[in-house]
């Protein structure tokens, strides 16, 4: 069965101003599952419109901070409740398993019902101005119409990341998800109806990089929340400067993985390669880069090459796959390209590395791959891979650590694994990410902020930090007449 998806605009499905649709595939087997519509500029301009009206409007506007909570409430309980569908969803449309997907929607919920909790306390403060007679105090007011442009690699999970905050604060949304994944964030549409959302509040327009590059040219829209490539990021504050729109930003990461002299290998090798291939290395904060004491290298390498041979690849739709094909034809080429260059510049595959037959051929399969041999000046030790491929770099001098470390663009994460309870700390502060894990894979909680350093980002998502990225801080002066 495909899904015909439709534009949500102002509280009701429309097929738009224009004609044109693009495909959506299964990434096991590259079968069409769904299509959507390209949205046009026009198109554009009447989401816009009707998350203009929709933030004056009185049902938005005078709904109370309690109310608003009980709605952002609601809608992850509706989120948990359609889990297994949406879950289901996610797994044919991104190819992630499907057991994973279904999780991810319990931590959305978990994020909806956070920010849930803070619409009642989203506070200003009353200023000790030195000016006789005058009582000034400060509140804190939504920043209006905001674009929320998502990636394919969580693709539901980011967007309520996004859209939690911004409602909590009484923003309204354009959601504009990637062309690769738009099905759930499009049923999250009909859940957001279902749950008293007031019509123009949520919008999806979907659409490939003209759609989002339109919604952040667009005079109408206050602000974008944008996470994807560091190149779109840099496009994005270039195209937001027409009417200085608020931009939150979060880019890409290359994540060191340390492996300190002392430290437990085995869960140095359990942790890392979780980090490496959770999400089959589509992930910002997938450990890309493995630093490995000379001493302990052959020992590490052998554990680890031994560990992921063990993993199952297979389709998402199966239970027991632990290792999903990737997002498309194009980001398999992508991958793919990166283990050629490693190749060539000398490095060596341990594990992997070629691309499947047989029953594998017809997806976007790349199997685990294991480099070693490889310096810290390769492409793939520098860039961005997102997939399944773990380079193996060794030291010798702790003291240089730090500085290949942090020799990068990128700042989103880091991780350290060591017994020396000091040492984990002191590489902790000196590395320069947004997340430094020590002793852990990659983690995330709605009470603990995420972004990064550099070139990874602008902007903390969750926590307090998000609220503040909504909110515009208005001072009211009062003369008293004294
Ligand atoms: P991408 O930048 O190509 O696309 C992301 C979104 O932006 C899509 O919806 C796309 O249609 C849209 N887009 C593309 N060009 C645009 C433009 N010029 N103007 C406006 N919108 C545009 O990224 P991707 O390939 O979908 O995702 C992978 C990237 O996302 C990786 O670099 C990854 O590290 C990053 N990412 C970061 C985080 C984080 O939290 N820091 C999380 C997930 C993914």
């Amino acid at each position: 069965m495909t899904t015909q998806g439709q534009l949500f605009i102002g509280g009701e499905w429309t097929n738009g101003s224009g004609s044109e649709t693009f495909d959506t595939v299964d990434p096991s087997n590259g079968s069409v599952i769904g299509t959507a519509i390209e949205a046009t500029s026009a198109d554009v301009d009447a989401a816009v419109e009707a998350a203009q009206r929709a933030f004056h409007d009185d049902a938005w506007r005078g709904m109370s901070a309690s109310d608003r909570g009980k709605l952002l409430w609601r809608l992850a309980d509706l989120l948990e409740a359609n889990a297994s569908e949406l879950g289901e969803l996610e797994s044919r449309d991104q190819g992630q398993g499907v057991g994973f997907a279904t999780g991810s929607m319990a931590g959305a919920a978990d994020q909806l019902r956070y920010f849930a909790g803070w619409t009642t306390k989203i506070t200003g403060t009353v200023s000790p101005v030195s000016i006789p007679g005058m009582l000034h105090y400060t509140r804190r007011e939504p920043v209006g119409v905001c674009a929320l442009i998502t990636p394919w690699n969580f693709p539901l999970t980011i967007a309520v990341w996004k859209l939690a905050p911004a409602l909590a604060t009484g923003n309204t949304v354009i959601i504009k998800p990637a062309e690769q994944t738009p099905l759930t964030t499009l049923r999250f549409a009909e859940l957001c109806t279902e749950a008293g959302v007031p019509a123009g509040v949520v919008n999806v327009l979907t659409g490939g990089p003209e759609v989002g590059k339109a919604l952040v040219n667009h005079r109408g829209v206050d602000k974008v929340s944008f996470t994807g490539s560091t190149e779109v990021g840099r496009e994005i504050v270039r195209g937001s400067a027409s009417n200085l729109k608020r931009v939150s930003l979060e880019l890409g990461g290359k994540a060191p993985s340390i492996i300190t002299q002392e430290a437990d290998l085995d869960s140095a090798v359990a942790g890392s390669m979780f980090g490496g291939l959770f999400n089959s290395g589509q992930a910002c904060a997938a450990y890309s880069r493995f630093y490995v004491h000379s001493s302990r290298e052959a020992e590490f390498t052998e554990k680890l090459a031994a560990a992921m041979s063990e993993v199952k690849m297979g389709p998402g739709s199966d239970p027991d796959s632990q290792l999903t094909p990737l997002v498309s034809a194009e980001h398999q080429k992508h991958v793919e390209d990166y283990i050629s260059s490693g190749r060539e510049e000398g490095a060596e595959v341990v594990l992997g590395g070629e691309r499947p037959g047989g029953e594998y051929a017809s997806g976007f399969y790349v199997p685990p791959t294991l480099f070693t041999g490889v310096k810290h000046d390769m492409r793939i030790a520098r860039e961005e891979i997102f997939g399944p491929v773990l380079p193996v770099i060794t030291y010798d001098d702790p003291d240089e650590l730090v500085a290949l470390a942090n020799d990068t663009d990128y700042g989103l994460v880091a991780c350290v694994w060591t017994k020396d309870v000091a040492a984990g700390h002191r590489l902790a502060h000196a590395i320069r990410a947004g997340e430094v894990y020590v002793n852990a894979p990659p983690l995330l909680d709605p009470a603990a902020p995420w972004g990064g350093f550099k070139s990874s980002g602008w902007g903390r998502e969750m926590t307090g930090e998000a609220l503040d990225s909504y909110t515009e801080t208005k001072g009211v002066w009062v003369s008293l007449g004294e």
